[in-house]
């Protein structure tokens, strides 16, 4: 069942059945119907279509944000700024693309080859529910301006989002069979995966999901993208005011209700700034982060997207306790409604579950340590490798600090952040392959020698 309820109230809005196999099967057959014709329109005019997209989306964005607002309790502000990015990625690959798919030719020992960029055909995404809209263009974009069509099995409690997006990319010229929106079952993506009709696979998820749809995909050699989870590091090296640091990292930390996959969920603070960053984090996010109305533009912290969500977040926060780590600030699960105080932890140590876990809620995790070393050290300690960031003031140590850190995206001075023309992804335990920038256009890219 695809359902809509109101995290901040509990109300049940809507149920929509899954498809049936039947109605699966079909859809993998008009994707890879579709693909026959859309690999053979010229990439200017599939660009076009992109760049319409964009447009519609702009169109829409009041529409899109409210929905994401009703289904997971974005704030409607958020919203906004979510179909902000997803216009940029949309509109990067209508005016980049052709370029990026342009041949390359090869000098080549005894002669001359070229590389021909072209499609490979019908593909399916796996999307998740905490940027509803954003996850679905990192993928679609550049997709439909290479060639491939796809089918798009959203999170069972964006239905509405699925829908909406669907609308858009039609309105805009993608025909019904290039791009087709699927209510299908987690439990229904084996099996479309096992079907030669599909030919990869990106899933935006968590970890159990990632290995369910990488060990489905591997049995059947698909091409797979994964972008998983992650407990990026912040590191804190030295600060020239302090309050300007707390403010903007506990701000990363707090977008989308922490639920981002690079939110700064570990902190790592050099020691002489560690007593004071903490108290000044605590009191920051106890005062500045009050839950309220998602719908109301004022608001600063809103529901997580679902009471099971905010119930599986406090729970993680509870045994961190128990398990001796110490609460700074907040903890308390607040009802009716989906809310969770804004949280601060510290004294986590390796023992802890929460040391190694995604935390995805509003909830700071905050280390110490003895110089950039141990930072690095305590950064590295992870089975994740998503992003990271460092903060400090002297650019050549920040720079040689984000060198040594495992993951696959390091911001300076900045953290969280995303933009269309930057390639995105993970390694170890969040993911494999990248999207957005040059590098998202080739994952699903046949890249063809032609020895001349
Ligand atoms: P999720 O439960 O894994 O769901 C994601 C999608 O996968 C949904 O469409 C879900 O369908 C489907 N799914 C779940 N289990 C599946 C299975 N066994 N086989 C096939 N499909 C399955 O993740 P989520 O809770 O929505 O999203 C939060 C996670 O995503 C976090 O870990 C976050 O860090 C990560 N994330 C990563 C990135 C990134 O770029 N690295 C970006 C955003 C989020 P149903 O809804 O029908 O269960």
């Amino acid at each position: 069942m695809y359902t809509v309820t109101n995290p901040a109230t509990g109300e049940l809005v809507e149920e929509i059945e899954n498809a049936t196999d039947e109605e699966v099967s079909a859809a993998i057959g008009r994707v890879h119907l579709g693909y026959s014709s859309w690999r053979r329109r010229p990439v200017a005019e599939r660009a076009k279509i992109v760049s319409r997209a964009a447009e519609l989306f702009a169109e829409r964005a009041d529409e899109l944000a409210a929905i994401m607002t009703l289904e997971m309790g974005k704030r409607i502000n958020e919203g906004r700024g979510e179909v902000g990015i997803v216009v940029d990625i949309f509109n990067y690959y209508a005016d980049n693309g052709p370029a990026l798919l342009a041949d390359e030719p090869l000098e080549i020992r005894g002669g001359a080859a070229v590389i021909v960029k072209q499609p490979i055909g019908a593909l399916l995404g796996v999307m998740p529910w905490n940027f509803p809209c954003y996850q679905v263009a990192r993928f679609v974009a550049p997709n439909l301006v290479l060639g491939n069509t796809i089918l798009l099995k959203h999170a069972s409690i964006c239905p509405r989002s699925a829908q909406a997006i669907a609308d858009i990319l039609h309105d805009a010229g993608v025909p019904e069979d290039v791009y087709v929106n699927t209510f299908a079952a987690s439990r229904q993506v084996p099996s479309i995966l096992a079907d030669p009709r599909i030919v990869g696979v990106s899933l935006t998820g968590s970890e159990p999901a990632g290995i369910s749809v990488a060990t489905e995909a591997g049995r059947n050699l698909k091409k797979t993208v994964l972008e998983l989870g992650g407990s990026d590091p912040l590191i804190v090296l030295d600060s020239a005011d302090l309050d300007e640091t707390v403010q903007a990292t506990a701000t990363a930390r707090m977008r989308n209700c922490g639920q981002s996959c690079n939110a700064p969920k570990r902190m790592i603070v050099l020691a002489d700034l560690y007593d004071e960053f903490v108290d000044r984090i605590a009191k920051h996010v106890t005062d500045f982060f009050q839950p309220g109305d998602p719908a109301d533009p004022a608001t600063k912290l809103p529901p997580l997207a679902s009471d099971a969500a905010a119930d599986e977040v406090a729970g993680q926060v509870r045994k961190a306790v128990e398990q001796g780590a110490t609460l700074r600030a907040g903890g308390n699960r607040i009802t009716p409604g989906a809310y969770l105080e804004a949280t601060v932890l510290t004294d986590v140590t390796p023992e802890m579950d929460a040391y190694h876990e995604e935390i995805f809620g509003p909830v700071v995790m905050v280390f110490r340590a003895a110089d950039e070393g141990e930072a690095v050290a305590i950064a590295n300690d992870s089975p994740f490798g998503l992003g990271a960031s460092v903060w400090g003031t002297d650019a050549e140590r920040m720079r040689r600090v984000a060198e040594q850190v495992e993951a696959g995206m390091v911001y300076l001075n900045r953290a969280g952040g995303s933009s269309a023309d930057l390639p995105f992804g993970g390694i170890k335990r969040s993911g494999i392959g990248r999207e957005l920038g040059p590098a998202g256009i080739e994952e699903f890219m046949n890249k063809k020698s032609i020895r001349l």
